[in-house]
């Protein structure tokens, strides 16, 4: 099979860094050097949020920081090293949100992109400019320049902020529906349509289904530029063995009567052939008993190994993806 020359990939925070630090190195071991020319990665920013004055940019900073090698791997979020002096000092202000912690270098990364925002840079401009500080062997996209915050909404109609919901109730509450205001009107951010139009494939990281990779999907012209373009859409599950591996993906699917299993998943995206998004999907040798589920779907089933417990089993899974389907 040739190398693909062109990957994009559609990924959420910690789950999607993981496995498109994945990809990165799989492109390395198929010999392509120039890795930031091939691998461009659509990143969600539907949990974005205001607080304190600055934006916040939660998945875009978790794939900024990954791939720059700059994040703390051991709490699994911000930056390695960090400290939470001016964190402290907003509490004692009584600004802020007290179960949310802003790092005092993760701070750094909201002033600035908060700043060149108040200066008229769109956000792509603005990941454009933040991406160029570190060598991250990938091009950074938001899916959309348009603000589009998730708001988790309750049966009794109150409604809270997505990072609220997730942060300070560690998802506990039961959620009546997601939505994301303005996503009506936001389209796909410049650039992110030709990358995927002029790919060789596309991949949607195993991120949360919902609240990472539903916005991305969600952006009007998005699902199409997926529909039409000639490579092939390989999808890979969140959902190992029936379970979420880690967070409260399950939950976000519970809401949106969707049942906690790979097939199910497969099923929200849907196949190509039946104006869905998907051509194949990596599931784990756990729910093989699934495959046919996924097949009768008209969705490739591919079973491979998908967790990612280091860089090695990363590069794998990203590996099996890219050789799902021969391009
Ligand atoms: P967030 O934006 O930081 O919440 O992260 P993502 O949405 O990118 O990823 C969260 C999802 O990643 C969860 O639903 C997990 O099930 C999934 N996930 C985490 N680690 C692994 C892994 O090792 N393998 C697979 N297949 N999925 C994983
Ligand atoms: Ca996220």
């Amino acid at each position: 099979m040739t190398a693909p020359a062109r990957v994009v990939v559609l990924a959420g925070g910690v789950g999607g860094s993981k496995f498109v630090l994945g990809v990165r190195d799989a492109l390395l071991t198929r010999g392509i050097a120039d890795t930031t020319s091939a691998l461009t990665v659509v990143a969600n920013t539907g949990d974005d949020l205001w607080l304190s004055g600055v934006r916040l940019q939660p998945d875009v900073d978790s794939l900024t920081y990954a791939l720059a090698g700059v994040n703390d791997t051991k709490r699994g979020w911000g930056r390695a090293g960090d400290t939470e002096r001016v964190n402290a000092e907003l509490q004692q202000w009584g600004a802020g949100w007290p179960w949310f912690t802003l790092g005092d270098l993760d701070l750094g990364t909201h002033l600035a992109r908060t700043g060149w925002l108040r200066d008229g840079l769109t956000p792509t401009q603005v990941l454009e400019r933040m991406s160029s500080r570190w060598q991250l062997g990938a091009r950074l996209l938001p899916m959309t320049d348009t603000e589009v915050d998730t708001i988790v909404e309750f049966s009794d109609a109150s409604r809270m902020h997505f990072q609220e919901w997730w942060t300070r109730h560690r998802a506990s509450l039961a959620p009546a529906r997601f939505n994301n205001p303005n996503i009506d009107r936001a389209r796909p951010a410049p650039g992110v349509e030709a990358a995927i139009a002029e790919a060789d494939i596309v991949l949607l990281a195993p991120s949360n289904p919902v609240v990472s990779i539903g916005p991305i999907l969600a952006v009007p012209g998005m699902s199409d530029a997926l529909r039409q373009t000639s490579a092939p859409v390989v999808g890979v599950s969140p959902i190992i063995g029936g379970r979420v591996v880690r967070g409260m993906a399950d939950v976000c699917l519970s809401a949106i009567g969707v049942h906690t299993s790979a097939a199910a998943v497969a099923a929200l995206y849907g196949a190509r052939s039946e104006g869905g998004v998907l051509d194949a999907w990596l599931i784990g040798e756990e729910d093989l008993a699934e495959s046919s589920a996924v097949e009768e779907l008209g969705i490739r089933s591919v079973v491979a190994p998908l967790w990612m417990k280091d860089a090695a089993t990363s590069a794998a899974l990203a590996e099996a993806a890219i050789s799902a389907v021969s391009i």
